[in-house]
């Protein structure tokens, strides 16, 4: 079977800067992939050139086993909106929509953009919710949920069109630590389930418990990757021990 994704000398300039350099990345079905590394090292701009909120200038990609980026550039307009249409994305700051209720924010992307019946997508709505354990919140508004409890929503959102990938960007960062346990123990869950994922993140025990596979990124560069028992342990480099000494306080 074809990998999920397929990364082959990637590389993304904004203007001069040169943000991601050769990238060269494999995640099959069911992979959980974490991603670690300093701010700035290009960790975002790649999961946004995997869900194409940003376009990379080379190389060759495959998400969801379909051809993305070729070495004659970007496929059709369909063939991309169906790729993107199997991919979900959680942000850092949640990005939901503040005038929306909960039930609108998950159910509008089916509805407005593939044309799914109000009661269906209500239907699956209200099942993703009762997942995340906030089905008597779809009339809420964003504004009155916890940090969590709004990530959860985004998380719901992202599940929607059932996705074959899900990619997490800092999913906790925003949350105060009582808040980052529920959804860490949420995407656990997911995992368990065996979605594939990408997850960029900092928190390192999570990142050692549920990542069949780390990579360490600095200036736009894979620097080093390996299972978590190699790269979280006495073998790793130097730069990532000293990376990871932060986070062991
Ligand atoms: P990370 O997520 O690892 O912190 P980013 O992918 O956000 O890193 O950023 C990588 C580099 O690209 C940084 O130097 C950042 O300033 C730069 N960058 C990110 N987005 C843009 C943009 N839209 N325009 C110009 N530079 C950007
Ligand atoms: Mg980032």
């Amino acid at each position: 079977m074809a990998d999920m994704i397929e990364i082959k000398h990637l590389n993304k300039y904004f203007g001069d800067l040169h943000v991601l350099k050769d990238i060269n990345l494999t995640v099959k079905r069911g992979e959980k992939l974490v991603m670690i590394g300093p701010s700035g090292s290009g960790k975002s701009t790649l999961l946004r050139c995997l869900t194409q909120l940003e376009r990379a200038d080379s190389g060759e990609v495959t998400v969801c086993g379909e051809e993305m980026l070729t070495k004659d550039g970007y496929r059709d307009a369909k063939t991309l909106r169906e790729i993107r249409l199997k991919t979900g994305l959680v942000f850092q700051n949640f990005n939901l929509f503040p005038h929306f209720s909960v039930l609108r924010n998950i159910t509008e992307a089916p509805v407005r953009v593939l044309k799914r019946g109000k009661a269906e997508a209500k239907q699956n709505a209200m099942g993703l919710l009762k997942k995340m354990g906030l089905e008597t919140k779809a009339d809420s508004y964003p504004c009155e949920l916890s940090g969590g409890q709004q990530q959860r929503v985004s998380i719901a959102r992202a599940l929607t069109l059932n996705p074959d990938i899900l990619f997490f960007d800092e999913p906790t960062s925003a949350l105060d630590p009582e808040l980052t346990g529920e959804i860490l123990k949420v995407i656990k869950e997911l995992a368990a389930e065996g979605m594939t994922m990408v997850v960029v993140t900092h928190e390192m025990s999570f990142a050692r418990d549920v990542a069949d596979h780390v990579i360490f990124m600095e200036n736009g560069v894979i620097v080093e990757q390996n299972e978590p028992s190699v790269l979280f342990g006495e073998n790793a480099s130097d730069r990532v021990k000293q990376f990871l000494a932060r986070f062991n306080r």
